[in-house]
């Protein structure tokens, strides 16, 4: 690509982010052959998602997502590197991938403002940072709408969703978020950002709150989604 990236590369290999291979200078973050496994969301998937993970609560008003969330598959070990291994650059990445797929899509969203789903305090202290956050920055350098992380905070402790029902995530997820007295969202569209959607509990539930406290409408983007 440039002088500078195979100097850099010779020093200090890139690795991809799924399979660990060295990156060529022209690949970013997951190498080509990656790339090709993973599998995009189309518009039919999309909507059947839609119906069975929002509709009936109407809160939140449409949403998003990029790739399919496949168990031991390459999105996974992406995602994972992003949550646990401090890999940032990852989250722009898919930040600016998720921006360039869905800029079309929102034109009609009308959105003022994204605000990333926060990580619960405590978890947010022990691993440093909330991953959403760097996939927000990287949807801004694609669609420049402000993006907002101190609007939505957690405030109780849940637990681990991973081994839970939908229901039982309801539950789980009920009261976990407070919203900042001085929140300015009344009137305002608002696009909520996750790193994966499963059943969509901690979007409705940040949706609803925003709601309560008179946002207009509510959308979401994941970067990906489990069935
Ligand atoms: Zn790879």
């Amino acid at each position: 690509m440039n002088f500078f990236t195979d100097l850099a590369d010779f020093f200090l290999p890139r690795l991809c982010a799924s399979c660990k291979t060295k990156l060529v200078a022209d690949e970013n973050v997951v190498c080509y052959h990656c790339l090709k496994k993973i599998q995009r969301v189309d518009s039919s998937r999309i909507a059947i998602q839609y119906l069975r993970k929002f509709q009936e609560t109407a809160i939140i008003s449409d949403f998003y997502a990029l790739y399919l969330f496949e168990k031991e598959k390459e999105v996974q070990r992406i995602i994972h590197q992003l949550k646990y291994n401090h890999r940032f650059h990852i989250g722009k990445f898919l930040g600016e991938n998720l921006g360039r797929a869905i800029s079309e899509v929102i034109q009609p969203w009308q959105i003022d403002m994204i605000i990333p789903v926060p990580l619960h305090h405590l978890k947010k202290a022990d691993r440093g940072y909330n991953q959403s956050f760097y996939i927000t920055k990287g949807l801004n350098n694609i669609l420049h709408i402000p993006v907002n992380q101190r609007i939505i905070k957690r405030k109780r402790f849940t637990q681990s969703q991973t081994n839970l029902d939908m229901k039982e995530r309801e539950q789980n997820i009920k009261n976990a978020f407070a919203l900042r007295r001085d929140s300015k969202i009344k009137g305002k569209n608002i696009l909520l950002v996750d790193d994966v959607v499963t059943t969509g509990a901690t979007v409705r539930e940040c949706g609803r709150l925003l709601l309560d406290k008179g946002a207009n409408k509510i959308y979401v983007a994941a970067v990906a989604i489990a069935d």
